[in-house]
This record gives C-alpha cells, structure tokens and sequence, in this order.
C-alpha cells in the first residue's frame, strides 16, 4: 500500500519499503517513517547573524542543529555532504538538546544546514518542548513546502531564514525544485506575523538585474521586510564558476535597493551591513550584532522590524 508524505511540496506517495524523493522519508511497512530519526550529524553554536538573521536576537549565540536530507538538489549546495549525501550522526532526543540548550544559556534553538522540512518531525519535536522552556527557535529552510508544513510549523517555531533562490527557471533547472511553493511559504509566514528574513544567493553570471528586480518585486508584493544578498562561492556541481566578486554585489544590491524593501544587506561580503531608519534615513547601527533599544528609532520613533529582546 502507498503511503502519502505531506512533509513538502513534492507530496510523495510512496511504495511499500520504498523512499520519497528525499530519500529521508520512507515506507515501512504501510507506515510512514523518517530515516534516521533524531541522529544529527551537525550540532554547533553560531551567532545568530549567521542564519543569517540580523533582526532577531542581534548579538546572541543560537544553538544550530542540522539532520540529513534535502527536498531540493541545487548544484551550488554549500552542505551537500549533509543535505545530498545524507551524513549519519549520533542520536540526540529532542529533551537533550533543549535541556543542553537551557543549561548553557541558548536564547535561541537553530534547525539550519540541511532542509528541516524533511526533518520535521523532529524539529516539531524540540520545537515543542524549547516553547515550554521559554527558548525560541529558528528554521532555515528553501521554503518548498507544503500547506499542510506550514500548518504545523507556523504555531511553534519564532523566525525564518527562507531562501529565494531565483525565477521559475532557476528553480527548475539548478535547484530541480519549484518557485510557487516557496512564495507560497513566503506570503504566510508574513500573513502569521512571525519573525521573516529572506536570502537570495547572488550568483554573477546568472542573477542579472533583471532577475533581482523580478525577486524585489514578489519580495515586496508578500510584504518582507529583510532581504539578504549574498555573495556566491563554488561549491558541489558548480565548482567551475569563478565566485561573485564584491564589485559585482555592490552593483546588485545597488538594484535591489530600488524596491520598497526596508532593510537590505549584502552577505559574505566585505560591503557594509548597516542598518538605517526607513523613516528619517539616520543610520541606527553600524555592525548589525548590535540591538536597536526599544526596537525603534531614537531619532524620529519609527518602529524598526523586529524582535529585539
Ligand atoms: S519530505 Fe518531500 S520529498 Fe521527502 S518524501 Fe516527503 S514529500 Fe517527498
């Protein structure tokens, strides 16, 4: 008997003892499991800014976890041993990372590196009990997700790092996923009030100005308010392409500075990544690990997207 996964956009049925299309999910037996249920392979403390979220938390260390597996195979993958190789790790139940988490003064639980959406049982798992705990969490994802995620992420997890990798084009032919989806998970992440960034990788050669107007404009139109633009490197199936170069982003960011999008930053960068009033223009701080006090402007009281304590 098939089986249905409703874990992403992909919606896999699959085949008694057969695999989705992550190859994470499975079916066993008529029933539906997760491959490796709990073993986390990657477990380290970060700064929050490397999500990269420079409105949430500014200045804290958030304790970042990543599984095995990815819904999406994009030929730049930065952590394809984790997300395409499926790199087996220790099991670690989802109280002892709260716990380790709680006791060493994490403000913030990160499911980052891979997808989590493949692995969301268990990232709903720990998500629960940090909520208990009073620890916020963070999801990192591609965005590929289905309604019926979304549903069950929204009212646990605090903030999102969502890629916007390119247009429909990009998406099928580099990162063999979908676009629509992703905006879907854009616009109600949104519409929940819940914390959202979003990052385009900038790849020189293939995100033109075109393309990051195009971007803007879905940005704009499901109403975010922090856009991160960030420097390609060659990594996976894309190791032949020289990397973005700094002058190349200047130009970018530049562009996408032409929407009605509040904050906007340029990442793996030595470019500046100051923050400044929509309002008045006065620049609130210049390295973006520092708070805003109040989480408004001292000078003209605007209120500055975010959660700041
Ligand atoms: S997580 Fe997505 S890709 Fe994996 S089995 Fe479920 S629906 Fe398919």
């Amino acid at each position: 008997m098939k089986v249905l996964c409703d874990f992403c956009y992909r919606k896999c049925q699959i085949s008694e003892n057969g695999y989705g299309w992550c190859r994470v999910r499975k079916n066993e037996k008529g029933r539906i499991e997760s491959e490796g249920f709990g073993h986390i392979p990657a477990i380290a403390s970060d700064p929050v800014e490397k999500k990269p979220l420079y409105h949430f938390l500014p200045g804290t260390m958030t304790l970042s976890l990543g599984a095995s597996g990815c819904n999406l195979s994009c030929d730049f993958c930065q952590n394809w041993t984790l997300s395409q190789n499926h790199e087996k790790g220790e099991y670690i139940a989802a109280e002892a990372v709260v716990e380790f988490a709680g006791k060493n003064g994490f403000p913030s639980i990160s499911f980052t590196y891979s997808e989590p959406l493949v692995w969301q049982d268990y990232m709903l798992e720990t998500a629960a009990k940090a909520k208990e705990m009073g620890i916020r969490t963070i999801m990192v994802s591609n965005g590929d997700a289905s309604e019926e995620a979304m549903n069950r992420i929204l009212p646990l997890l605090d903030a999102f790092n969502i890629d916007l990798k390119g247009d429909e084009g990009f998406y099928r032919n580099i990162c063999h996923g979908e676009l629509q989806p992703v905006l879907r998970t854009i616009q109600r992440i949104t519409e929940s009030g819940k914390h959202l960034e979003v990052t385009t990788l900038v790849i020189e050669g293939i995100h033109d100005g075109k393309m990051i107007r195009a971007l803007g404009k879905m940005l704009e139109d499901s109403g975010v308010s922090v856009w991160h633009l960030t420097r390609f490197y060659p990594h996976y199936k894309m190791i032949d392409r020289s990397p973005t170069s700094e002058l190349y982003l200047a130009k970018i960011i530049d562009i996408a500075k032409e929407t009605n999008i509040p904050y906007i930053y340029p990442g793996n960068s030595v470019l500046k990544a100051e923050t400044r009033c929509p309002g008045c223009g006065k620049t609130l701080r210049k390295h973006i690990g520092e708070t805003i006090e109040d989480g408004s402007c001292p000078y003209c009281g605007e209120r500055i997207y975010g959660v700041w304590n």
